[in-house]
């Protein structure tokens, strides 16, 4: 595909297969009902345990890293800052969203535990186990923030009460701040609410598409799943009102089908309202439904990076931005020395999320390579050394200084 070709066409999704009946809603993990032992390490060459939240959670295996109960080292860092807590049922999340390794169509090709999301997998850990290691010295800890992530499933707005609840009770979330990557398809106003009662910080909507004609075909009919990007926005609406500024956002996955105008006009839009954008570069999922298809060209990857920090956290402005015609950022609208400096810091081009102790702007959320491989990072889950700041000016097609 040429930089220059609108990609609409070509980021179609494959169309879901027919499951066989007796595979469906997780009923092979309920038919051989193995009782857990502890840690699950996904595995599929052994049966797969009947396991399920709230007393089981899913966490990436950075934080399975970081919580010191996997080995293993991780590429230049040390530990995630986050610990994202996954909810987990044998029937798994019934949504199908196109890009998304834990999606429904997977259910005869494995079971749900053994899913492979963000390129990584990710263990199943007794919830209490969990808290009991973070619960020994909060303040120490090396998470800066913890993160429900639910899924799309009749149960996850109770057990994420309950995950919160028992959390909270062990942990004070002014030390461990928590927030909630919601699922929009199953909630009220009044569950965004609870949530916050509960002492949840931070609310987020996983939009994921940057256009409503985007996100039916990726996660709505075209894939024969449930969301709707009305019901998304009524949910994100009503996590402003309920968690105020700063306190709500929303994720956009970069690079499936949408034009860099589309994305920067979305940001712009939810700094207006008074919340963030959390990005994410499409990566091709193994098992997933676009899993043929290009990871996001590193030079549209690094202009919505550096277009979305500007308006997100420098006051910059998406219709001050000039574009091309077809839709590529050919002018940021600051100042070239401003620019230089801010392209200088790095700070643009880490992970995007909700904000750790360091400062604002730095996401505790760095997902060590969710949405690339080491070798060619797209979003930095730590400061971009002098090599890195040059091999980013590179992709940004800005000429590079002495
Ligand atoms: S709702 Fe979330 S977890 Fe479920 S398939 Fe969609 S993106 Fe994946």
């Amino acid at each position: 595909m040429s930089c220059f070709e609108h990609p609409v066409k070509s980021m179609a999704p494959r169309a879901p297969g027919v499951i066989p009946v007796e595979l469906k809603n997780g009923a092979r993990v309920k038919a051989n009902d193995i009782a857990p032992q502890g840690v699950y390490m996904p595995n599929y060459n052994i049966l797969t345990p009947n396991m399920r939240s709230p007393q089981y959670v899913q966490m990436s295996t950075a934080a399975g890293i970081t919580l010191g109960i996997m080995n293993g080292r991780m590429h230049r860092t040390a530990c995630t800052r986050c610990l994202n807590l996954l909810l987990t049922y044998p029937e798994g999340c019934r949504a199908n969203c196109a890009y998304c390794g834990l999606a429904r169509h997977r259910e005869a090709e494995r079971d749900y535990a053994d899913r492979n999301f963000i390129r990584v997998d990710w263990p199943a850990v007794p919830l209490q186990r969990t808290i009991d290691i973070v619960a020994r010295d909060p303040a120490k800890s090396p998470f800066h923030r913890m993160c429900i992530s639910m899924i799309t499933h009749p149960r996850s707005d109770e057990d994420t009460r309950t995950v919160l609840k028992q959390w909270t009770d062990r942990i004070d979330p002014k030390t461990i701040p928590v927030s909630i990557l919601s699922n929009p398809t199953t909630m009220t106003r009044a569950d965004v609410k609870r949530l916050k009662d509960l002492g949840a910080d931070i609310f987020t909507v996983a939009l994921d598409a940057a256009t409503p004609e985007i996100f039916e075909r990726t996660r709505g009919k075209g894939v024969r799943s449930p969301h709707s990007w009305a019901k998304y926005w009524e949910i994100l609406m009503d996590a402003r009102d309920v968690f105020g500024p700063q306190k709500f956002g929303a994720h956009i996955i970069v690079g499936m089908g949408e034009t860099e105008r589309d994305v920067l006009v979305l940001v712009q839009k939810l700094v207006d309202l008074g919340g963030h954008s959390h990005m994410f570069c499409f990566f091709p999922e193994n098992g997933s439904l676009m899993d043929h298809l290009p990871a996001t060209p590193r030079d549209q990857w690094r202009r919505v990076q550096l277009g979305r920090y500007l308006i997100d956290y420098k006051g910059g402005r998406a219709e001050r931005m000039k574009f091309d015609g077809n839709g590529r950022v050919v002018d940021f609208g600051v100042a070239k020395d401003e620019l230089e400096k801010i392209i200088g810091e790095g700070v643009a081009f880490r992970t995007s999320g909700c904000p750790g102790k360091f400062r604002d702007d730095v996401s505790a959320c760095d997902r060590p390579y969710g949405d690339s491989p080491p070798s060619n990072i797209a979003s930095y889950p730590f400061p971009p050394n002098g090599h890195d700041l040059r091999k980013i000016r590179r992709q940004l097609r800005i000429v590079e200084k002495d």
